[in-house]
């Protein structure tokens, strides 16, 4: 080797040495953060971000990181609305789907919109992946789960259901189920168009739109929106209706998540209390002659708009509701495709009941328990 050659190697070998250790210390570490000013500026007392800091200077890969973000969201927000390592493993398998079940490396569940724009000023200061979960019941993995490579931002204690003074709408947290909705406006006469199963969050059903039992009358959920309250991606919390920031109330309108995370709905309430309904359980062997009876449903009767019919073909069974918007002395023309039908049996007669009982009793008929 020559001269020129050996000192070409050794310098080459110095640089591999420096970035090893160099990209050592910066893994995890997406830029030049200063946590002091972010640390006074989420209103944290001097000692508090001094220690924050020094956990900074110290972190060298992902997960270091990721506690940092743990603990500060638990300075910020207080040790109750951070569920830290070992995690509450029912917390954990909250979502309605098996494959959904992954450990965060810890869940932040705030009680107000203050909390939900300080978690996630957290995570885009300190560039943390996470995930937002309002009722779980997406079954696609990645969407309101999320493994110990980031947090979720679980928003169930954003669960509060109040109508209006003048009944014309209703504001409810994302982190509400739609049978609470329903049972709690209920109470007042009061409804808003949601989704069928009462088990379902309101949160991502609204921002992909939501199919109720009356959409053909009223439109999906998202068409009955007032008003959204909206937290950035800066923390800045803003109101989107059809006179504040029309895009975003157009695009959150089904348009699904990402614009922001939805922190409050405001819901237009719908003339319906009393309904008509039925409900016929039916043989498996009687499937073709029920999904005949729908179609020709579809054809002709369902041009009636206050009329719903809700099938479920299971492996024992098969489910037939009734639905119609109104309280009726007999049953619907809109019906008559199922007429000729012969149950095995009928749970609930044709009757005008409370839409709170028919939901009660469809509901009951889907399992809550995850696992699937
Ligand atoms: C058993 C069952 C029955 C169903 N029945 C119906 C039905 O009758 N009608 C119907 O329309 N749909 C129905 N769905 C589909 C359901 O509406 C969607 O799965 C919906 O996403 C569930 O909302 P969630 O809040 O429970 O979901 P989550 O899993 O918590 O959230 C779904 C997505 O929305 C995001 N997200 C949640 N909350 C917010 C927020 N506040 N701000 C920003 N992003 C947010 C999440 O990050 C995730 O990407 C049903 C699903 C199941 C499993």
């Amino acid at each position: 080797m020559t001269m020129e050659a050996f000192i070409a190697y050794k310098f080459f070998g110095m640089l591999l040495v420096f970035f090893a250790v160099v990209g050592s210390t910066i893994v995890g570490k997406q830029k030049n953060v200063d946590i002091e000013t972010f640390g006074y500026n989420l209103g944290l007392p001097e000692s508090e971000v001094k220690a924050l800091a020094n956990i900074y200077e110290e972190a060298s890969t992902p997960s270091d990181v990721l506690r940092l973000a743990c603990q500060t969201a638990k300075l910020c927000l207080g040790q109750a609305q951070v569920n830290l390592s070992p995690l509450n493993q029912t917390l954990v398998d909250e979502n309605w789907s098996e494959t959904c079940f992954a450990e965060p490396y810890c869940i932040i569940l705030p009680t107000n919109s203050s909390g939900v724009s300080a978690a996630i000023r957290i995570f885009g200061h300190l560039e943390v992946k996470f995930a937002i979960r309002s009722g779980g019941h997406s079954p696609v993995p990645s969407w309101s789960s999320i493994g110990n490579r980031g947090i979720l931002l679980d928003l169930q204690k954003l669960n509060s259901v109040t109508l209006s003074n003048d009944g014309t709408f209703a504001s409810v947290g994302p982190g509400a189920r739609w049978g609470e909705v329903y049972e709690t406006l209920g109470a007042e006469t009061a409804l808003v168009v949601g989704t069928r199963i009462p088990d379902v969050g309101v949160g991502g059903s609204l921002l992909g739109g939501g199919y109720f039992y009356f959409s053909d009358q009223f439109g999906l959920a998202a068409d009955n929106v007032k008003n959204f309250e909206v937290a950035l991606a800066n923390g800045t919390i803003v109101e989107a209706n059809n006179s504040s920031n029309v895009d975003l109330f157009w695009a959150l309108k089904g348009g699904g998540p990402n614009f922001g995370i939805v922190t409050r709905y405001d819901l237009y309430t719908v003339p319906i209390y009393e309904i008509w309904g039925q409900l016929s359980v039916y043989s498996t062997g009687q499937a073709a002659e029920i999904l005949a009876a729908f179609d020709e449903w579809q054809e002709n009767g369902s041009s009636d708009d206050k009329g719903g019919v809700a099938l479920s073909i299971a492996l024992d069974s098969v489910v037939v509701a009734l639905i119609y918007s109104e309280p009726q002395d007999s049953p619907p023309s809109a019906f008559s495709a199922f007429n000729s039908l012969q149950p095995i049996a009928i749970p609930v007669p044709a009757t005008n009941m409370p839409f709170v009982s028919i939901l009660e009793i469809l509901g009951s008929s889907t399992p809550a328990i995850p696992g699937r």
